[in-house]
């Protein structure tokens, strides 16, 4: 096995939310659709069903936002909301532990209001089969004592949208999701569009960075804007300190590669974990949990935050019997591919 001592906490290119970056990540995020670069399909649909919802009076069908962490979800909740000129309420799958929690929220929205469920996928079973009454009817039916005197009351509650975020549509349960009537999936960022992000960040944030300087740190960015956007202030402390305080290819560059984070954006948790499928298991298949085993990183993590990417980019396949290295990936490593491994991919 490759050892190796691994900083998940600070990794710069983890497309996941880091709670020391909640203030600066909230200054960033765009507040109206035509801000909101990119993910032209769920935009031109939102508009349309928005506009319809308000010249119709009525509250928008609640929408289910998937794809990988980082994409722009919780923002374009906020954007639902602000253009539908309603509350949003935000909370999350885990954070709603028992019926009461919820009954709690969806009992004090004000009519018309925004209820953002992220990671909606994880929450618990009893939980969510309080939600298909309400999503449908807007209504709560609560059993109130135990036993044979247990009796079931229906309780309205105000019309709400509900938007619900999951990295992965395919955890949710069936009644669930059929429950959404607009289903958007979001879609990894062009290097041009994050570019056009970090451009917009920088402007917020006081920060110089030229074309080149945005495109080179785009470029390394995984299609991820929450990537970028940490990236270009990571990069910043490095060239205010070392070079004349701007961003150019050359300073973004040479900020980046002390980052170890290669120019397609592969850091050392990347490599480390093809390496690993590589030496240990001959260029795969191996299984999953396996693979996070070796590499001492949990499963979930690794298929919902580390393997999109490799995917995307076609380092890395998923096969019915594991995961395999593609040739495109031992190149990128410099390594060449065995005959049996070949013949897998
Ligand atoms: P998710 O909920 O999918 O994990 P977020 O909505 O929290 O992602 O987005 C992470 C960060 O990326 C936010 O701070 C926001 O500023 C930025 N961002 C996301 N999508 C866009 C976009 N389309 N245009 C500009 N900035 C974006």
């Amino acid at each position: 096995m490759i050892e190796e001592e691994m900083d998940f906490e600070n990794r710069i290119v983890s497309p996941e939310y880091s709670f020391t970056e909640d203030d600066a990540e909230n200054s960033l995020r765009p507040k109206t659709l035509d801000e909101y670069v990119g993910q032209d399909k769920a935009k031109d649909n939102l508009r349309i069903y928005i506009t319809a919802a308000k010249q119709r009076g009525e509250t928008l069908d609640h929408c289910l936002l998937y794809g990988p962490p980082g994409l722009g979800k919780t923002t374009l909740a906020g954007i639902i909301a602000r253009e539908l000129g309603v509350n949003l309420r935000v909370t999350s799958g885990p954070a709603i532990e028992k019926q009461g929690d919820l009954v709690a929220i969806l009992t004090s929205l004000n009519e018309g209001d925004v209820l953002f469920i992220d990671e909606i996928h994880r929450l618990p079973r009893n939980v969510e089969e309080i939600l298909y009454p309400a999503m449908e009817d807007f209504s709560l039916d609560i059993i109130l004592g135990k036993g044979p005197s247990a009796r079931s009351i229906r309780l309205d509650v105000p019309h709400f949208t509900l938007v619900g975020a999951t990295t992965r549509s395919g955890q949710l349960t069936a009644p669930l999701r059929d429950r959404f009537g607009v289903l958007l999936r979001l879609e990894m960022y062009t290097p041009e569009q994050l570019s056009q992000i970090i451009k917009r960040s920088a402007g917020i944030l006081g920060i110089a960075v030229d074309n080149d300087g945005a495109l080179e740190l785009a470029s390394r960015s995984r299609g991820t804007p929450r990537i970028a956007n940490r990236m270009l202030k990571r990069v910043r402390d490095i060239v205010q300190v070392e070079f004349d305080g701007k961003i150019t290819e050359e300073t973004a560059r040479k900020a980046l590669d002390r980052f170890e984070i290669d120019e397609l954006g592969l850091d050392d948790f990347d490599r480390l974990m093809l390496k690993t499928i590589i030496s240990n298991y001959g260029g795969g298949p191996v299984g999953l949990d396996t693979l996070a085993a070796a590499v001492g990183e949990e499963a979930v993590t690794i298929e919902d935050v580390y393997e999109p990417y490799l995917m995307q980019i076609g380092f890395l396949s998923r096969t019915p019997r594991g995961r395999c290295v593609t040739q495109a990936g031992y190149e990128h490593l410099g390594l060449k591919p065995n005959s049996t491994q070949q013949m897998l991919i």
